[in-house]
């Protein structure tokens, strides 16, 4: 693998460890955000690069979506050619090998792969961390027969617990508990609790927060339009 093509990232190491890479791109690779995101024109041009550096690590299709903050989980289980981009979702299983992506800012970037080589891509901000996207995908990995016990969880490079202030509203959805003042939650630390409670025993975070980190990443809480790129590549269910 020649992993100096790939644009400026941080690996995942803890991924590595049973063989699956992945990745999130740095400010200095230049932002994968849309215009409708207020972005500038050459994020399109860098997806098809990547999709193109991407196919020469042997993952020859790459899903990504508009994300809508929802818990759409699209389970791809199709063996197309090239970039695809589908209308409102936040998270993609691929069952069939390849690389799917999610885009974010200060939103958790989940990976969750299994050792078979089954692996997601979700975009967690605090209406996906309280809506459960984390456990639909994890539902979804279960409907192809791995379960929780089997998977790693890796909570990427987003905005951290000192950083984060919410009003009391997304304060009490998040964690149940009601309050009159603005606080600040940890949305990795709600998802590692999540995972938790679903089955998982194994899980990761990234030491790097977007906004103590904005000079190597974007953050939209520190006034980035920029999004990085969160990446994992997959490789084909064996049927039993
Ligand atoms: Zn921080």
């Amino acid at each position: 693998m020649n992993a100096s093509a790939l644009p400026p990232h941080l690996p995942v190491r803890e991924l590595a460890s049973i063989g699956i890479v992945a990745f999130i791109t740095t400010r200095e690779a230049g932002s994968y955000g849309f215009p409708e995101v207020g972005d500038d024109p050459q994020s399109a041009a860098r997806w098809h690069a990547l999709q193109r550096v991407l196919a020469d690590h042997g993952a020859p299709r790459l899903a990504s979506a508009r994300q809508v903050h929802g818990t759409r989980v699209l389970v791809h289980r199709d063996q197309w050619e090239g970039w695809v981009r589908i209308d409102g979702a936040d998270a993609h299983v691929l069952a069939t090998g390849g690389a799917a992506a999610v885009t974010i800012a200060d939103c958790v970037p989940v990976l969750v792969a299994h050792p078979s080589g089954v692996v997601a891509a979700v975009h967690a901000g605090w209406r996906g961390v309280s809506a459960g996207i984390l456990g639909e995908t994890i539902r979804s990995f279960a409907t192809l027969g791995l379960p929780s016990d089997e998977l790693h969880v890796h909570l990427g490079p987003s905005i951290c617990g000192r950083c984060y202030e919410v009003g009391p509203d997304v304060y009490e959805k998040l964690t149940g508990w009601p309050t009159r003042q603005s606080r600040r939650v940890d949305l990795r630390a709600l998802l590692a609790e999540q995972a938790k409670e679903l089955g998982v025993s194994r899980w990761s975070a990234s030491a790097e927060c977007t906004r103590c980190d904005n000079d190597r990443l974007f953050s939209h809480r520190a006034g980035d339009a920029g999004r990085q790129v969160a990446v994992i590549l997959g490789s084909a269910l064996t049927p039993p």
